[in-house]
Parts: C-alpha cells; sequence; structure tokens
C-alpha cells in the first residue's frame, strides 16, 4: 500500500509510516466502536450484574480507544448500579414484608 502523506510504498501491516512518521490509518479499521460499551449498555436494562461488569470493561476499553464508547459505557455504569440498588431495595423491603406477615399471625 501507499502512505496517504508521502505516497511512498510501506508494508501493508505497518501502522506508521517508516519514511515521514505519519499513521496509516491501518490500526483505526479493525477497532472501529466500542462493542463492549454497546453490549454493556444493553444488559445493563436486562442483566443488571453482567451489564455492570460490561459496562466497566467498555469504559476500560474506551479509555484504550481515545475515549470511544465512553458515554455508553458511563450510562450503562449508571443504569445497571441504581437498578441493582432498587433491586436490593425491593428485596430488603418484600422481606420485611413477609416478615411482618409472619409476626401477625
Ligand atoms: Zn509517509
Amino acid at each position: 500500500m501507499f502512505c496517504p502523506n508521502c505516497g511512498k510504498v510501506v508494508d501493508e501491516k505497518a501502522i506508521v509510516c517508516p519514511y515521514c512518521g505519519v499513521a496509516t490509518g491501518k490500526n483505526n479499521v479493525s477497532e472501529s466502536s466500542n462493542t463492549l460499551a454497546i453490549v454493556g449498555f444493553i444488559l445493563s436494562f436486562f442483566l443488571t450484574v453482567v451489564g455492570l461488569i460490561c459496562s466497566i470493561l467498555g469504559y476500560k476499553k474506551s479509555n484504550e480507544m481515545g475515549g470511544k464508547g465512553k458515554g455508553l459505557a458511563l450510562a450503562g455504569i449508571i443504569i445497571s448500579s441504581v437498578s441493582l440498588v432498587l433491586s436490593v431495595i425491593i428485596l430488603f423491603s418484600s422481606f420485611a414484608t413477609i416478615a411482618a406477615i409472619i409476626g401477625d399471625l
């Protein structure tokens, strides 16, 4: 292939041009989107714990990818955290209700 900057012939696997040092854009193709952040965001609605883990991993990956999918990963972390807290509250309040019913018997 040819360098997009200086036009010299560069190796197909070259990430940076050896002649002028400009990025060939080769490494940008394989990482076009932050899949983990997207999966984590979707799962945070259905599988809270799995969604939270995926979102955290997606957030870490977004730092490596120059902030790609960072907002989505953050949203996934927030949504899954909130629903996790809510489900714990519901669980405890239902236990309290059951305990109260048993206590009345
Ligand atoms: Zn070049």
